[in-house]
């Protein structure tokens, strides 16, 4: 049977969470869409010390709060994954795991996936060794020496999170500077577990059943040379979870949803927030404050056109 909700919101990170509280507020029958459990890849992050009021909160605590006050703003969730969306009579239509949703309007807050290596080795060894969340799998690596791909705020904030667990941590990254912020650098370059391997690609990532070891070549010399790890952790980037919205939905350059100045993209009715958008700054405060914007301007669009 096909449910009927004012606004649907597909994802339940802080952006999807944040929509939903501003749009239940404001009146509107809402469903939030998860892909597994509330909070989103901000789940999955250890302590958080950026996010504005919360000097030292963790991921998980942040979701658990920001689950409850929509469920408190009257908020419906539900674990679901959406797989297509596509307009029908003014509104929407989203097909999903857990059935089909129709809507006066959609708001897209699905955020990213992580991005794995091209080289051979990176996807066979994924769930053996290779992995994209120190969270997750840090405790599999305990006492061993891994490596943590990638000179971006997660490569470093994870690396740092990592030995806390395993005997070493050798940061491996294409060039000699890096784009994570300058506090995550220092942070990084003060640990004395953390070793560096810069100007450096893995050519393949090597064991029997999982794991054991990643050639490493010096783009400078050309050398190429074993380090032997436990594990792999990939934070080479991320792209956007989409391929559900309709093909001409406007994105740019890599495929991030593109908003006008209300968070609307370039089909009327539905908005995009946080991680999927096309956006300058990708932080958990800009994911609750895109939320917030598309949740009021879904409820503003709705009064107009239903
Ligand atoms: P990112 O900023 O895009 O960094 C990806 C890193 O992977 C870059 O250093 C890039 O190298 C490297 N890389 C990409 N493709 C590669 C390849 N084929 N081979 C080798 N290296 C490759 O991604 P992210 O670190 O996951 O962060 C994503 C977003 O979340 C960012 O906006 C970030 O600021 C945000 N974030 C914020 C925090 C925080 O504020 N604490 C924490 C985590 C994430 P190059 O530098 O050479 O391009």
């Amino acid at each position: 049977m096909t449910k009927t909700y004012d606004l649907v919101v597909i994802g339940g990170g802080p952006a999807g969470l944040s929509a939903s509280i501003y749009a239940a507020r404001a009146g509107l029958k809402v469903l939030v869409l998860e892909q597994t459990i509330s909070g989103g890849q901000m789940r999955l992050t250890g302590t958080i010390d950026n996010y504005p009021g919360f000097p030292e909160v963790t991921g998980a605590e942040l979701s658990e709060a920001l689950h409850r006050q929509a469920l408190q703003q009257g908020a419906e969730l539900v674990a679901s994954v959406a797989r297509k969306l596509r307009p029908e009579d003014g509104g929407f239509v989203i097909e999903s795991s857990t059935g089909t949703y129709r809507c006066g309007a959609a708001i897209a807050a699905s955020g990213t996936f992580h991005r794995n290596l091209p080289c051979p080795g990176a996807e066979e060894f994924v769930g053996k060794g290779v992995s994209f969340c120190a969270l997750c799998d840090a405790g599999f690596v305990r006492d061993e020496a891994v490596a943590a791909v990638g000179g971006g705020n997660s490569a470093l904030e994870e690396a740092d999170f990592l030995t806390k667990y395993a005997s070493k941590v050798y940061v491996i990254h294409r060039r000699d500077e890096f784009r994570a912020e300058k506090a995550l650098q220092d942070r990084a370059r003060a640990n004395p577990k953390i070793e560096f391997v810069l100007s450096a690609e893995i050519d393949a990532i090597e064991g029997s059943d999982i794991v054991e070891r990643v050639l490493v070549r010096d783009k400078k010399t050309g050398e190429v040379k074993p380090i032997s790890v436990g594990g792999v952790f990939m934070f080479v980037g991320s792209s956007p979870n989409a391929d559900y919205l309709p093909h001409d939905v406007l994105r740019s350059q890599g495929g991030w949803i593109a908003t006008d100045d209300k968070l609307q993209t370039s089909l009327p009715g539905l908005f995009a927030a946080g991680d999927v958008r096309d956006t300058d700054l990708r932080q958990i405060v800009t994911a609750t404050a895109d939320g917030a914007r598309a949740g009021m301007n879904a409820s503003k669009y709705l009064e107009k056109t239903h």
